[in-house]
């Protein structure tokens, strides 16, 4: 899969693809990410890429044909790319949502700072504006990595031997309570059926705390 991310700090990137999941992905050539940095595609000898907004207010507004000239020079290699524009004003990202973009084979990943795009990129440009939560960050960059990361860990592949198919809702529950060495720590104890060996009773096991854990923690998930 095909990440293309635009952005003004390319170099925030390197904390995905230098280390973890991600960055073994790329390195299994199961997926790939490019960036590109905003200010080339600047009109101007000083780079600017945003300008005061029309009406007055505080901040800047990034402006639309740095933003245009970029998409285009992407399409020239990706002409199907989905462009997202990350944004707390976007449909919730979500175990769904990741797995719907991990069926893609090229997303184009637009980071705002400032106070955002300018809204013709939105009304033009834009195929879907994603957000990671009801809370406002100070640029779309962190936002694009987290989106990246959940939808990475989705593609055939990518986490090799370890299983995603328990993680929380994959399957619509919680994940279920894990235990490593010792067996015993300042008198807690691993529960005796993960050290029985019986592995039908040990799924049941699991299977029962995972639901046990989703009522106690996110009920709202069996209402739905
Ligand atoms: N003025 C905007 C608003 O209130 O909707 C917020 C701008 S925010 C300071 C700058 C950039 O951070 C946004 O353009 C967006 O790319 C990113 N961002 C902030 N919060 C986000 C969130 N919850 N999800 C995704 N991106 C977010």
């Amino acid at each position: 899969m095909q990440f293309d991310v635009i952005t003004l700090f390319p170099d925030m990137f390197s904390a995905i693809t230098n280390e973890g999941v991600v960055a073994r992905g790329i390195k299994k050539s199961l997926l790939s990410i490019d960036t590109w940095q905003l200010r080339e595609f600047s009109q101007n000898k000083y780079r600017n890429v945003d300008d005061k907004p029309y009406g007055g207010g505080a901040g800047m507004v990034m402006q639309v044909m740095p933003i245009r000239s970029c998409i285009k020079e992407i399409r020239k290699k990706s002409p199907k790319t989905q462009v997202i524009y990350l944004s707390p004003q976007g449909q919730k990202l979500t175990h769904s949502l990741a797995l719907q973009l991990s069926k893609l084979d090229s997303l184009t990943l637009l980071c705002g700072r400032y106070e955002g795009v300018d809204e013709r990129v939105i009304e033009q440009d834009v195929d879907m504006e994603v957000s990671i939560g009801d809370y406002v960050i100070s640029g779309g960059e962190l936002a694009a990595m987290v989106l990246i990361d959940s939808v990475s860990r989705l593609l055939p592949d990518v986490l090799g031997n370890q299983d995603s198919l328990n993680d929380s809702f994959a399957n619509g529950l919680l994940d279920y309570p894990h235990y490593t060495r010792p067996e015993v720590v300042d008198g807690q104890k691993v529960p005796d059926v993960l050290l029985s060996g019986h592995q039908a009773n040990i799924d049941a096991f699991r299977e029962a705390q995972a639901l046990k854990n989703t009522q106690k923690k996110r009920q709202d998930l069996l209402d739905k």
